[in-house]
């Protein structure tokens, strides 16, 4: 499932808030690629709407903690 882009995003740069553009590309200020606004919690959105993505985190977790375990026995 792909939530519609609204036609006026505007790219803001991670780190400079007054950066606003309304195409994509890069931060005069230090260089990084804008983000569409919004994306910061877009993303957590997104990993928490499949439960796919969950099952992915909580598995990839349970590996590493499986590793852990069996480092310090
Ligand atoms: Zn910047």
């Amino acid at each position: 499932m792909r939530e519609p882009m609204p036609s006026d995003t505007v790219y803001v740069c991670p780190m400079h808030r007054d950066v606003r553009l309304s195409q994509p590309g890069k931060c005069p200020h230090c260089g990084m690629a804008l983000l569409p606004e919004g994306t910061r919690f877009g993303l957590m959105r997104h990993m928490l709407s499949s439960p796919m993505h969950i099952a992915l985190m909580v598995a990839v977790m349970l590996a590493l903690m499986a590793g852990l375990m069996m480092l310090m026995r």
